[in-house]
This record gives structure tokens, sequence and C-alpha cells, in this order.
């Protein structure tokens, strides 16, 4: 490695297909995915459906229209969504929740000391039905596991189950963000399945640390994943030889174990950079944060050396994944170390 390589700590999504994906992508088995059907697309679904514990599955080109297309078939028109403070769905999509979905806004604050988690007691007094006739009616929560913008964080089982009894007794319907519920049950050594229970729908990307180039799947009960065909056919979404996406998507199943090299990948370098002093919180899984006095600049101060981050919510980011392997890490530090930020 030369000290000019770039190091790409940006995001899980920049991966990309390695060759045994491509040779997967290669050879599959194809159809109309539109007209009547794609053989390889129906086996991904089926798979994506067992791993996720969900009665049926959708594929959907992105994790963002998985969430919109969960939350337009369930918000009715200016119904509070419940979802933890900075969620994805609430920041990070164009707020199509809202304007497309129709959904009010509901962010819930994060419990002390559990960032990306609100509390059972918040959700139930949001939900609660006590105000006159023309009082804002909350329907939904969407959770988000691991919590993207709260640094990674992992929601556990007995607080995933504490949530979902309390928006069951409030009769709220839950939409899961599990865009990375992969590294959560890999950090919790469950499988997907047990972190979906009680959800309504689930979202989970393929095209992050499992490295498909595109992709999510959606999963929920026969009747909603037959009206989410619906719905991503009216956004565009419906692919004719999807197969070739879905093979990716195949693969990317096979890897969700992998994902242990990069939480571990994390500590090391979280660790390295509190050596170097930096004010680093302790990754939860393939996430770092650093709180920094200006995120932006020392962002571009990486950039010059070659190591790639982003500003995210006042600090700098740094995501693990298969293309920043240890000794990427070890190259890292020895930059930071003979430069100080
Ligand atoms: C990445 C992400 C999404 C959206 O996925 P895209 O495929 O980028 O649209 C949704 N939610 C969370 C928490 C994410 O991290």
């Amino acid at each position: 490695m030369t000290a000019t390589a770039i190091l790409d700590f940006r995001s899980d999504t920049v991966t990309l297909p390695d060759p045994v994906m491509c040779a997967a992508m290669g050879r599959a088995e194809l159809g109309d995915d539109v007209l009547d059907g794609d053989p390889t697309m129906r086996r991904l679904e089926e798979r994506a459906a067992t791993v996720l514990g969900t009665e049926a599955a959708l594929w959907v080109p992105s994790g963002s229209m998985g969430n919109l297309i969960a939350l337009f078939l369930q918000v009715r028109r200016g119904e509070r969504l419940l979802a933890p403070a900075q969620a994805h769905v609430l920041d990070q999509e164009v707020g199509t929740a809202f304007w497309l979905a129709g959904a009010t806004p509901g962010p819930l604050p994060w419990r002390t000391g559990a960032p990306g988690r609100p509390a059972p007691d918040a959700v139930r007094t949001a939900a609660a039905s006590t105000g006159p006739y023309f009082a804002l009616r909350t329907t939904g929560l969407c959770l988000e596991n691991t919590h993207n913008a709260a640094g990674g964080t992992v929601t556990t089982v007995d607080e995933h189950d504490a949530l979902i009894r309390t928006a069951t007794d409030a009769g709220l319907w839950v939409h899961l963000d599990g865009a990375r519920i992969w590294n959560a049950a890999v950090r919790l050594g469950v499988a997907p399945a047990r972190l979906t229970r009680g959800v309504t729908t689930v979202q989970a990307c393929l095209s992050k640390g499992l490295g498909a180039p595109v992709g999510s799947v959606l999963g929920g009960s026969v009747a909603l994943i037959a009206e989410a065909r619906r719905a991503r056919k009216m956004l565009g979404g419906g692919i004719r030889q999807g197969g070739m996406l879905a093979a990716a998507g195949l693969v990317a199943l096979d890897r969700i174990a992998r994902l242990r090299t990069d939480h571990e990948t994390a500590r090391v370098l979280a660790s390295g950079l509190c050596e170097l002093g930096w004010d680093v919180d302790v990754p939860e899984t393939n996430v770092v944060m650093c709180r920094v006095e200006n995120p932006d600049e020392v962002v571009r101060r990486l950039g010059a050396r070659g190591l790639l981050t982003v500003p995210v919510v006042g600090r700098v980011r740094w995501m693990t994944h298969s293309g920043v392997d240890r000794a990427a890490v070890g190259e890292a530090l020895g930059r930071l170390a003979q430069v100080p930020t």
C-alpha cells in the first residue's frame, strides 16, 4: 500500500461486488419479473422471508424505497408516525415518509445512555389518544436497528420486545428499518428473525456490509407484500430481468457472519484513534463516531491524507467494511500519527 492510497471509510455502501458475486450474477437463471416472475428473484424473496422470519418478502431496488412502500401502505394521510430522533426515515429520505406516504413526523427522544433507542414510556405517551377529536392521531412506529445516525447502535432483544409490547398495546403497527439488522444480529449473536418479532414490516439492505451492488428486501405478511409489489411498480421499482440483482442478493445473504470482522476492525480503529487523542465512542458495530470541533474541516484534512470519512450530525463518521481491513486501519492510524489532526 503506498502512502497515497485512498482508504474509503465513508460507508459500507462503497463495497463492490467481488468475482464470486459477479459470477453468480452472470449465470443467474432469468425471467421477466414484471410480467410473470423471475426464478432467481423468487428464490431470493423466499430466502429473505425465511431469514427475516416473515411470511413473505419483496426485493426492492433500495432501502429508501422499501421504507417508503412500508409506510405508504400503513400510514393514512396526516397520521403521526413515531420514530427515534434522527431516524433515517425522518431525516435522510428526502422527507418521502411525509410528502408521499403522508405521515406527520413524531420524533421520539433517545433514552439516556441508549443512543438511538426510545423509551417504551415515550411511545406510550405519544400514542395515547387523550386529546379532543381534532387531536393528531398516532398509528405507527418505525424502529431502526442498528440506528445509523446514533453510530450504528444496537437495540437488544429485550429492548426490542419491550418496545413492541408497548406499541402493540397502544394499537400501533410497527415498521422496522433494519437496513443493518444483520449487524445487530451478529453483534447480539441472535438470528435476524429474532429482531423482527412482532413487527408488521421490516426493510433490510443487501447493498451495505453484505456487499450486493443493488437491493434491499421488504418483509411482511403475504397480503401486505402483495400490495407492496403493486406499490413498487407504481414507484418504477419493478425490474424485468431482476434475477441478476437477486443473484447478488443471494450471495450477500451467505455473508452475514462476515460482518463480525467489520465490527472487530471498527474496535481496532476506535481504540487507535483514542490513543491518538480523539474523542471516540466505543463502537457497537461497524460505525466509529468521533466528536470534533469542526467536522467539515476535519473531514477535509483527513481527505487530504487519502482518508475518506463523512461529517454526520456534528461528528466525523468512519465506517468499516470488506474494503478496509485491519491493514488498512493500521495504515490509516499511521498516517494520523505522523501528522496530528
Ligand atoms: C442506508 C439506509 C437506508 C436506505 O437505504 P438506501 O438503499 O441507501 O436507500 C435506510 N435506513 C437506514 C438506517 C440506512 O442506513
